[in-house]
């Protein structure tokens, strides 16, 4: 029997690494919730409305076309957009766009209707406490300040960016704040969640952690 698998966490505590090596492993389907709001925030920029304008960025949420492709492409209103989503720029404005009802509420319709049937590994900051509430497995997974903003810093540098550590630790530090913050649907851990510190484990590590814990529970062999 196939299942729903819920990953939720702070900013750049790999979630999306572990998502997508678990789907590959079970032929399951990763959805990547993060790059929904971050297309929001890429729209909202380019079409020069501002960051705080609610109303503006709820009616956008509800009419843009936003795409998941299941080998990890993102299509916004048609055009590729997979790797301007990754700048820093669009990360900061997706925790900003994110704070608003309207636009919440948009992107969990549109994340539930995707999920509609099983199979599926979501991502995110709220998907076992308000996407998937009834997903079988619920996981947080959580890391250090430090050693989340060493690995931005090594994927940078692999990249051929430049970062500097202190500053990527700042923003890490402060989309935490933002986003276990506010109002709507804050990052907090599901009351059925088990928690994951995964500061110092491997992506290995982590994906038989999880893999053990759904074998255990026999969801495999139902
Ligand atoms: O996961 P990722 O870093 O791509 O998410 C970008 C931002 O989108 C987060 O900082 C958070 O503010 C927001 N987000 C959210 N709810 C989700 C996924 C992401 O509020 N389910």
């Amino acid at each position: 029997m196939k299942i729903n698998i819920a990953i939720d966490g702070p900013s750049a505590s790999g979630k999306s690494t572990i998502a997508k090596r678990l789907a590959q492993q079970l032929d399951y389907v990763h959805i990547d919730t993060g790059a929904m709001y971050r297309c929001v925030a890429y729209l909202a920029i380019n079409s020069n409305i501002d960051l705080t304008d609610e109303q503006s960025l709820g009616e956008m949420a509800e009419t843009m076309d936003i795409r998941l492709s299941v080998d990890g492409k993102v299509f916004l209103n048609q055009k590729n957009v997979t790797e301007e989503l990754r700048q820093e720029e669009i990360s900061v404005g997706a925790s900003k766009v994110s704070i608003y009802a309207n636009v919440r509420k948009a992107m969990v319709k549109r994340q539930q209707a995707m999920a509609l049937a099983k199979g599926f590994i979501v991502d995110g900051r709220d998907i076992g406490t308000v996407v998937l509430p009834d997903a079988e497995v619920k996981i947080f997974q959580t890391a250090t300040v430090e050693s989340r903003a060493m690995r931005r810093f090594k994927e940078n540098q692999n990249k051929g960016i430049d970062s500097d550590f202190e500053l990527l630790k700042n923003e890490i530090e402060q989309r935490d704040y933002q986003d276990t913050h506010r109002k709507e649907s804050p990052l907090k851990k599901a009351e059925d969640a088990i928690e994951i510190d995964t500061s110092e484990m491997t992506v290995e590590q982590v994906v038989n952690l999880i893999i053990s814990y759904i074998a255990e529970r026999n969801y495999f062999y139902d």
